[in-house]
C-alpha cells in the first residue's frame, strides 16, 4: 500500500541516484489553496516588515536589545533576570507545532514558514516576473548563453541580493531598532562592524538559499520535516492521491481506467518535485498545489475534483476518519498543564528585582574598637516601562545598618548596586551575633503592595 506514514531514511525526490541535484522547477498553478496561501503569505510578510514601526509606550513593539539586555514585547518589558520566561515561550511554539502536525500534517510547511513565506512570496515571485513561466525557463536554462538569458539571470540575481538585503535590514531591526537601522546605514560600517557583520551574513545566507538551495532546506536540513512520521498517525489531515478512485490511470475515455488521467500536473508544481500518487512522503511540505492542480484537471474533464485532497491515510483507504482520539485528550491535558505553569510563573514575575548581597572579601571585620562589621549591597532592577524611585530603610534593631543611599531613582530595565554596612557595637556582642539578621525594607514610589524586605545573616567570629 502506498498510502502509509513517510519513513526515515527515504532518499530525497530532488537527488538523482548519481548524487546530483535534480533541479525543480514548479509549474505555476491557480485555485483555492493557492489563493488562501498568497493572501497568507502577503499577511505575513506585512506583518514581519510593519511590526519594528509600531512603537507601544514609547518603545517598539518587539525590540529585542540584547546589547543592553533589555526586550520589549507589546508593551511588556523584560530583562536578563527574566530569560527563564523564554522557555514557555519556545516549549510552547514546539507543543503547538506537534499539536498542528499531529492534527493536519505539514500544515505549518506549507503556509506559514518563513522559509515557504519568502520562497513563494518573494522570490518564485521575482524569478516568474523576469524568467517567464516554468517552460520557458527549462529552456533558457538549457540553452546557451544567449543575451536575453544574462540580462534575465542578471536582473533577477540583483533582485535576489536586494530582497535578501531587505528581508535581512528589516530582521536587524528587531535587535537594534528601526531608528537604529537608519542610523547604522548612514553611517560608516567601521563604526558597528557587529551589526554590519550580522546583516550581511544574514543576507548572504538569505540570498544563497532562496536562490539556488531553495527546497533543499526543507528536504535535507531541516529537522521537523523529518520528525513529521512520529508526530502523525493515519487520522491526520494530510495532502493525500485517492488511490481507489484514480487507479488504473488511463485516458480521459478510456472507460476501464481510474480518474487519473496521466497528466503529470500534480507532479510538475510540486515545489519538492515529489509525485503525490506515490503515497505521503517525508519530502512533501503540504503545500496542496498538487489539490489546485489535479482539481483544475478534474474541472476539465468535467469530473468531481478531490482526486488529491486533504484527508487523512484512513480516509483516503474508505476507512472510517477519527477526529477526536486519545492522542487529541492527551494533547488537550498537557497544554492545560504548561498554561497554567506558563500563567503562573507570569504571575510571580516582579516588577522590580531587589537583593541583598555580601559584598566580596572577608565576610565581615573587626574595626580597632572590637566593632563587627558586616558589608552587604543591594543590588536593585527596575523592570517597569519607566523611572522609578525606591526608599530603603532597615527594619533591624540589634544591628545598626549605614545606607548612604536611601532614596534612588532608576531608569526603565536599569539596576543599581547601593553599598549597606551592618555593625555590632564591641558591647553589643554575644553569642547570638552571628545568626543576627539583616532586614531591609524596599518601597516602590507610589506602589505600597510592591513594598518587599530582603534579609542577610549577619556574620561575626566565633559563630
Ligand atoms: S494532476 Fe490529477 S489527473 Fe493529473 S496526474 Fe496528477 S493525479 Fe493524475
Ligand atoms: S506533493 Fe503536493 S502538497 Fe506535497 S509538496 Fe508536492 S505539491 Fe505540495
Amino acid at each position: 500500500m502506498k498510502n502509509q506514514l513517510p519513513v526515515l531514511g527515504q532518499t530525497t525526490s530532488s537527488l538523482r541516484r548519481d548524487g546530483h541535484r535534480n533541479w525543480v522547477h514548479p509549474a505555476d498553478v491557480k485555485g483555492r489553496f493557492t489563493s488562501l496561501r498568497r493572501w497568507g503569505f502577503a499577511a505575513l510578510i506585512a506583518i514581519y516588515a510593519v511590526t519594528p514601526w509600531i512603537t507601544i509606550g514609547g518603545h517598539p513593539a518587539v525590540f529585542l536589545d540584547i546589547a543592553r539586555r533589555k526586550f520589549y514585547l507589546f508593551g511588556a518589558t523584560f530583562n536578563a533576570q527574566d530569560f527563564w520566561l523564554s522557555f514557555f515561550l519556545f516549549s510552547g511554539i514546539g507543543f503547538l507545532l506537534i499539536v498542528a502536525t499531529a492534527l493536519a500534517g505539514r500544515v505549518w510547511c506549507g503556509y506559514a514558514c518563513p522559509q515557504t513565506v519568502f520562497l513563494e512570496g518573494v522570490f518564485r515571485r521575482i524569478e516568474r516576473l523576469i524568467e517567464g513561466p516554468r517552460s520557458k525557463r527549462i529552456k533558457r536554462n538549457a540553452g546557451p548563453m544567449t543575451f536575453d538569458k544574462v540580462w534575465r539571470k542578471t536582473v533577477k540575481h540583483v533582485a535576489f541580493v536586494v530582497s535578501a538585503l531587505a528581508v535581512a535590514h528589516i530582521f536587524l531591526s528587531y535587535f537594534v531598532s528601526l531608528p537604529g537601522v537608519f542610523e547604522m546605514v548612514q553611517r560608516n560600517p567601521a563604526e558597528h562592524p557587529e551589526a554590519f557583520a550580522w546583516a550581511m551574513g544574514m543576507a548572504g545566507l538569505m540570498y544563497g538559499n532562496f536562490a539556488f538551495f531553495r527546497e533543499q532546506l526543507c528536504l535535507i536540513v531541516c529537522p521537523y520535516g523529518r520528525l513529521q512520521s512520529v508526530l502523525m498517525d493515519n487520522d491526520s489531515i494530510i495532502v493525500g492521491y485517492d488511490e481507489k478512485r484514480g487507479e488504473p490511470r488511463g485516458k480521459a475515455k478510456d472507460p476501464d481506467a481510474g480518474a487519473c488521467v496521466s497528466c503529470s500536473r500534480c507532479v510538475t508544481v510540486c515545489p519538492t518535485g515529489i509525485d503525490i500518487r506515490e503515497g505521503l512522503q517525508l519530502d512533501c511540505i503540504g503545500c496542496a498545489n498538487c489539490i489546485d492542480a489535479c482539481d483544475e484537471v478534474m474541472g476539465k474533464l468535467g469530473r468531481d475534483p478531490g482526486l488529491i485532497r486533504y484527508d487523512s491515510l484512513n480516509g483516503l483507504e474508505g476507512k472510517a476518519k477519527r477526529f477526536i482520539r486519545p492522542r487529541l485528550f492527551m494533547y488537550v491535558v498537557l497544554g492545560a498543564v504548561g498554561l497554567a505553569v506558563a500563567s503562573y510563573s507570569l504571575q510571580g514575575r516582579t516588577v522590580y528585582e531587589a537583593n541583598l548581597l555580601r559584598q566580596p572579601g572577608a565576610p565581615f571585620v573587626v574595626t580597632d574598637d572590637g566593632d563587627v562589621r558586616n558589608a552587604f549591597e543591594i543590588h536593585l532592577v527596575n523592570k517597569l516601562e519607566g523611572d522609578a524611585t525606591f526608599r530603603i530603610r532597615s527594619l533591624t534593631d540589634d544591628v545598626e545598618l549605614v545606607i548612604p543611599l536611601a532614596e534612588v531613582t532608576i531608569g526603565s530595565l536599569e539596576g543599581t548596586h547601593i553599598p549597606i554596612f551592618a555593625t555590632v557595637l564591641q558591647e553589643d556582642l554575644d553569642g547570638r551575633s552571628a545568626g543576627r539578621e539583616v532586614r531591609i525594607e524596599v518601597a516602590l514610589d507610589g506602589a505600597p503592595e510592591e513594598t518587599r524586605v530582603v534579609t542577610a545573616t549577619f556574620l561575626a567570629p566565633g559563630n
